[in-house]
């Protein structure tokens, strides 16, 4: 690893080192270190890099600097600058990150994909776009209406070019190019590298720079993972008894809602287990104190969601729990790839409901490994977990039908990853099917869960009273109870 680069040596404008030192990073990526320069210069890329290496910002960041030193204010509807991804939740992580490192500068950008009403994208197209984030299948239908304009593209990004190909978007890629000038530069990103991505490439790329990292962590090598199945009504007592059996002193926990991090730090709380949720709802000044306590090993325990938890920089991060899995599978590489960096060993558990096993099997299908089933020893859930916490009442008999207590099921619409609707951007992730995240499959839209179901009946936080966070500098041994084992 190169350790002496630093953002400003590789040679990027103010504004961008600006943006980056605002993200939180100090220190290039390997694939950042490697690309950034190749790209600046303005040859052609040939990069095999994995989700979790800083990819996105290895290419983003020189595009972003070139566009700007050559900023030409382009038409309407022609953008300067192509990034082809495979799925809609890539182009919009994508779209994401161009925002946040292109936030001093006066470029613009756009992402479009298929699944969501095309109107919007139409009317976010009649105004300067200068890069353009897309799938194929959506793009070639902007093309088709004559609403896009692909001549005054001076890059192209083929991002995920392997998954692409998987996903049977070579057809679509090759009409894409045939619309493209032929004097651009060609970068192309891919975690593997067959017969038919080297073909594309020789076709594409003139000269490319090669770069190959080592990945900086992987989901399948450096990180531990397991998994617990478990009822969703069970997994906060498991969580705590698992906190306490392993005396884990800095864990990251995933909820899928805000709510639901917050019900969760809450109950941890009273469980005698310090932690606080960090979500978009909490102001930021309450996120960089959690976070500062946290990374100090004064917090044991720090609950996020997907949003909240991106850009977090924590070195060595030993332990993530997945409280409940992500509807998308490239979420899972990213949440554990918060452990396990710099050659470090770390573990991931999942909590996982017999609702969520197709989330699971289309992780593992991703990760290409099956992920170890594990057991709690010694966990012995109570009769009735959500009752016992939370209702004052005395219990109803054991067969009379139970309420949905806070946790309730997590559905995929909680927290959207993207905003604004003008830009064609979705109003919220994707549902759990898998393959519907393949960008064109899914014109007529996403099943959805029942997320909202769940937050209907979820009751009203209570005061955490006395049982606040505490501090402590001795985090490891002054986290836990009295009380050993489970906390029933
Ligand atoms: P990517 O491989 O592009 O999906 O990025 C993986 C994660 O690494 C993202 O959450 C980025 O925010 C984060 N990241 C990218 N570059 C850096 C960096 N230089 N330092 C720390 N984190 C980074």
């Amino acid at each position: 690893m190169n350790t002496e680069v630093n953002f400003a040596s590789l040679g990027l404008a103010e504004p961008l080192l600006r943006a980056i030192s605002d993200a939180g990073y100090t220190t290039p990526t390997p694939i950042q270190a490697q690309a950034i320069p190749l790209v600046l210069a303005g040859g052609d890329l040939l990069a095999a890099a994995q989700t979790g290496t800083g990819k996105t910002a290895g290419f983003t960041l020189p595009v972003l600097h070139r566009l700007l030193q050559d900023n030409r204010t382009p038409k309407a509807g022609r953008p300067r600058c192509l990034i082809l991804t495979p799925t809609r939740e890539l182009a919009a992580q994508v779209e994401e990150s161009v925002k946040t490192y292109g936030k001093h500068l006066p470029l613009t950008s756009m992402v479009m994909f298929g699944g969501v009403g095309i109107n919007p994208q139409i009317s976010a197209l009649r105004k300067r776009v200068d890069i353009l984030v897309a799938t194929p299948g959506r793009l070639l239908d902007h093309v088709g209406q004559r609403t896009l304009d692909l001549s005054g593209v001076e890059i192209l990004i083929l991002d995920e070019a392997d998954r692409m190909l998987d996903m049977g978007f070579i057809r679509d890629i090759k009409k894409i190019l045939a619309l493209l000038p032929k004097q651009r530069q060609n970068l192309l990103f891919s975690a593997t590298f067959s017969d038919e991505i080297r073909a594309l490439a020789d076709g594409l790329l003139h000269n490319p720079g090669c770069v190959e990292v080592a990945r900086r962590n992987t989901a399948s090598e450096l990180v531990t993972q397991s998994v617990h199945l478990v009822p969703q009504k069970q997994k906060r007592e498991l969580l705590a008894h698992l906190i306490k059996q392993k005396q884990w002193f800095q864990v990251l926990v995933f909820t899928r809602t805000k709510h639901g991090a917050n019900k969760l730090a809450e109950y941890l709380t009273k469980q005698d287990i310090a932690s606080a949720a960090i979500h978009g709802n909490k102001s930021q000044a309450a996120r960089t104190r959690a976070l500062e306590q946290f990374k100090s090993g004064k917090l044991p325990v720090l609950v996020a969601t997907d949003i909240a938890a991106r850009g977090l920089d924590i070195d060595q991060l030993p332990q993530v729990v997945n409280f409940e899995l992500p509807n998308v599978p490239e979420d899972y590489v990213h949440r554990i790839g918060r452990t396990g960096r710099a050659g470090s060993s770390g573990g991931a558990i999942s909590l996982v409901d017999k609702e969520e096993i197709k989330l699971l099997a289309a992780i593992e299908r991703l990760i290409k490994r099956k992920i170890d089933r594990a057991t709690a020893e010694g966990f012995v859930p109570s009769a009735n977990p959500q009752h016992d916490d939370e209702r004052r009442e005395p219990r109803p008999g054991r067969n009379a039908p139970r309420r949905e207590g806070g946790q309730g099921r997590p559905g995929p619409r909680s927290e959207p990853r993207t905003g604004k609707p003008a830009n064609g951007r979705p109003a919220a992730r994707s549902g759990p099917r898998p393959d519907a995240t393949r960008a064109d499959g899914g014109r007529s839209g996403q099943p959805r869960s029942g997320g909202d179901r769940a937050q209907a009946g979820a009751r009203p936080p209570r005061p955490a009273g006395s049982n606040a966070p505490r501090r402590s500098d001795a985090p490891r041994a002054a986290l836990f109870s009295a009380k050993s084992g489970g906390d029933r």
